[in-house]
């Protein structure tokens, strides 16, 4: 990486990661290995001792997984990466690496729904203990601490109400205190924000979303700043077993290369179409970081480098609003997800919430007429005539 460290993000995105191999392929081939041959009894145990670098079974080290770590972990200006097998067992590899039974963690309210499932049923088992607030509210932080506090986690913006939290702030709030301050980077990705930069010690990614961007992988990634953390986080993983295989490893390692284009264009059409749609007598409100409308417009022009494509916006005759333009789409797919180059859009109160009650979803900050659109590379005016119709049938 380090001839890399004077080229800008662009080309960091298409280079980086990049290392030698044998017959000087310009990609990184695709080691579909499980293990890897020693030269000798010596060097096995040389590699098992750490005394040598290299490699040994695909769960510890493969060098197409570590090509895509290193590559990610450059783009965020961290030390190293570790590949998982999803956004969640990246997630559940760091609760796991730093909470012990008894501690106490400050979870962001507005944060994507396993993620507070995780700590509300299964670190809960263990003796951990949860404290959601109002992240972007530096108050409600600072009041939820206590004496048992380890780990501040942050989503930003959060899911579903696109909230923004002060990464700058939070960081100081958590070293004042000595806590551990980790933040989900998804929704952004490093071409739009860099949480490492702005003091947080630990990013991880969902790499299903922008960071591969074409929808047709599964995968997370943890990224951190120093080797103490690191040994720690391999560790644990290595031994949970969350692992991304080389496959994936590539297929994201090949979307990484054109992240800083696809994020300039998700959020030139995006910042289109949340203007289309404020304007738009069937819609209540609109929530994008690149409104000024946005609660959180400063933060967003602080830490943002561009508004990103995820727009949150209220229809006016909920439910069944909802669910006569989800029917109508025709460009805009019907899916969850998001952050692929195609448009997704989503209404959670009759599909992916409609078996919680009204007032429990309402508390979480889903209202019925709340819709998700993800906002592909597409012609924006495609895009635009295609939401247009649907609010209009
Ligand atoms: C999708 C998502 C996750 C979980 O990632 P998976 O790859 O689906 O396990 C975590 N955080 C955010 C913000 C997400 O959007």
């Amino acid at each position: 990486m380090s001839e890399l460290k004077n080229v800008g993000f662009d080309s960091k995105c298409v280079h980086a990661g990049i290392k030698d191999y044998e017959f000087g392929p310009v990609v990184t081939p695709i080691y579909q290995t499980s293990t890897f041959k020693f030269k000798s009894v010596d060097h096995g145990a040389a590699l098992f001792k750490g005394e040598e670098d290299g490699y040994i079974y695909t769960r510890m080290k493969n060098p197409t997984v570590e090509a895509m770590e290193q590559a990610i972990a450059g783009l965020e200006n961290g030390y190293k990466g570790l590949g998982c097998g999803s956004g969640m067992a990246a997630i559940h590899t760091v609760f796991q690496t730093l909470l012990n039974s008894g501690d106490h963690v400050i979870c962001s309210k507005a944060v994507y729904g396993p993620t507070a499932t995780l700590l509300t049923t299964v670190f809960s088992r263990f003796g951990v203990k949860t404290t959601f607030v109002n992240t972007s509210d530096l108050e409600q932080i600072k009041n939820a601490i206590n004496e048992n506090t380890k780990l501040i986690y942050v989503e930003t913006p959060g899911n579903p109400t696109l909230e923004i939290t002060d990464i700058e702030e939070v960081a100081k709030i958590a070293h004042k205190h000595n806590l551990v301050f980790a933040v989900d980077n998804t929704f952004m990705s490093p071409a739009l924000q860099r949480p490492l930069d702005l003091g947080a010690d630990i990013v991880v990614h969902s790499l299903t979303k922008f960071l591969n961007g074409h929808a047709d992988v599964v995968a997370g990634i943890i990224v951190v700043k120093n080797e103490e953390m690191y040994s720690k986080m391999r560790k644990v993983l290595n031994q949970n077993g969350g692992v991304i295989d080389p496959f994936n490893a590539f297929l994201v390692h090949r979307g990484l290369k054109t992240l800083s284009l696809r994020m300039e264009r998700h959020s030139r059409n995006a910042e289109k179409i949340a203007k289309f749609l404020e304007e738009h007598p069937a819609v209540e409100w609109v929530v994008f970081p690149g409104l000024e409308s946005h609660p959180q417009y400063e933060i967003a022009k602080k830490q943002h480098k561009d508004c990103g494509g995820m727009i949150s916006f209220e229809l006016k005759g909920g439910i069944e609003a909802g669910k006569k333009v989800m029917n109508s789409v025709k460009l805009c797919q019907l899916a969850v997800s998001l952050g692929g180059v195609e448009s997704l859009i989503q209404h959670p109160a009759s599909m992916t919430h409609a078996s919680m009650g009204k007032e429990q979803r309402e508390a979480a900050g889903i209202t019925d007429g709340l819709v998700r659109l993800s906002v592909g590379i597409e012609n924006v005016d495609d895009l635009i005539a295609d939401l247009k119709q649907a609010l209009e049938n």
